[in-house]
């Protein structure tokens, strides 16, 4: 590990917490130098919903390279763009009633967040993006900016002025038609001095932020807001969406519409990277080029994302799985925590659950403990006091049973 002290910057930052030397991942297991398994219960923070290497993704990869297919092609017309697009509409968009067209970013979730404020600033003509408490969106400027973390914000350097930061669902009101009300106030009544925005910009699920949910009512009036206001409403389903919620898209059950939708984490399905933004037709109004990107043309991320809408998006077998595993983590999790030495809550939706915890530094330990114990699991919120549990949506029940159980022993010994 010597040369990683000596020649990697000191930026980085998972292998602090995870310290070992992976070589091979396969399912829900990855396995170091040394042979030893550990159950991912990250997936790469919601880049492996299908596990690690697929083998029908794996196979379809060798295949492709052997045949010559073409790898980079910026975004010129290549037959792996014309099959993935064919089968993300067939599988993805249509059966939803989306209309949306697809622009090819940059291929990580921050390029395609970058495309989206860029666009709905010109489409509306305004400076100003909503964003919100907790919210989670990349590391480039534009995305960071709309980012709440502090920590992460510190080294911009420089102010990005036209960021209007508003309360996510329940964090000063629980009621949701009082929260509206106090949001369309911020904008709408005479000495508030808030610009009208672009946009509002948030997760249906925030990731990072701590596993919060928002309600299907508070979202259904955050999109008839930004609709009054002439303003767009952006989704950024980058770690929700591929299904971790239990439906593809994470805002599906508030039947809203966003105007754009930024997806990329398990776009791929394999952990290549690849990122898409979703549009309504009438904001694509682009001039040709204007938004560009050397490595909007992964061949293999869209053969394995094709492969991927394919593989589990043709029926609601997944989805369903996904909606039943989540509810049994959640059970055995709230069951077998009781009696530990910190209050909790087991929040999220699908398989994208956390742990709250009252005291703010058992999450760190639990995180570090599981390690021990044989187990990916990273903390998230802004006090690091949330365990994330996402393991991949296509876990076998003994081993997501297995996973709980090892966080239950972890959390009962941290307590004695
Ligand atoms: C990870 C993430 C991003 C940023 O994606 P990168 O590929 O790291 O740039 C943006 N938004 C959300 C919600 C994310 O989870």
């Amino acid at each position: 590990m010597e040369v990683f002290e000596q020649l990697e910057s000191v930026v980085r930052g998972y292998c602090r917490s995870f310290p070992t030397l992976f070589e091979s991942a396969s399912g829900s297991y990855l396995t170091d130098s040394k042979g030893t398994r550990y159950l991912d219960f990250f997936s790469g923070a919601g880049t492996l919903n299908y596990g690690h290497n697929d083998p029908d993704m794996v196979e379809a990869c060798i295949d492709y390279l052997r045949r010559g297919g073409i790898l980079h092609s910026l975004d010129m017309y290549s037959h792996t763009k014309q099959q993935f697009l064919l089968a993300f509409k067939a599988g993805i968009l249509a059966p939803r009633n989306l209309d949306h067209k697809v622009q090819f970013t940059g291929p990580t979730g921050t390029n395609c967040i970058e495309a989206a404020i860029k666009l709905a600033r010109k489409v509306t003509g305004r400076h100003a993006i909503a964003c919100f408490t907790g919210g989670y969106h990349g590391m480039s400027l534009g995305a960071l900016a709309i980012t709440a973390n502090p920590a992460k914000k510190q080294s911009m350097g420089v102010q990005v002025p036209g960021v209007t930061r508003l309360p996510y669902d329940g964090v000063h009101l629980a009621d949701v038609p009082a929260q509206l009300r106090m949001l369309e106030t911020m904008f709408c009544r005479p000495g508030y001095g808030n610009d009208l925005p672009a946009a509002f910009v948030l997760e249906a699920i925030q990731g990072e932020g701590g596993i919060n949910c928002a309600s299907d009512a508070w979202l259904q009036g955050v999109a008839a807001l930004a609709k009054k206001l002439g303003a767009l409403l952006i989704i950024d389903d980058i770690q929700a969406g591929n299904g971790r919620s239990g439906q593809f898209f994470s805002f599906e059950s508030s039947g809203i519409v966003p105007d754009i939708i930024c997806l990329s984490k398990s776009l791929s399905g394999l952990g290549l990277p690849f990122a898409i933004t979703l549009l309504r037709p009438q904001h694509d109004i682009w001039e040709p080029a204007e938004h560009n990107g050397t490595f909007r043309g992964n061949n293999l991320a869209m053969l394995t994302a094709r492969i991927a809408v394919e593989k589990f998006w043709q029926d609601d077998t997944l989805a369903r799985a996904v909606a039943s595993k989540g509810q049994q983590l959640r059970e055995q999790l709230n069951e077998g925590l009781e009696g530990i030495a910190s209050g909790f809550e087991v929040r999220g939706r699908g398989l994208m659950l956390g742990i709250a915890f009252d005291d703010a530094s058992f999450a760190k330990r639990l995180s570090a403990s599981l390690f021990d114990a044989r187990m990916i699991a990273e903390t998230c919120g802004p006090s690091s006091q949330v365990l994330k549990c996402m393991p991949a949506l296509t876990i076998g029940l003994p081993d997501l049973l297995e996973g709980g159980q090892r966080i239950i022993n972890a959390a009962h010994a941290l307590s004695r």
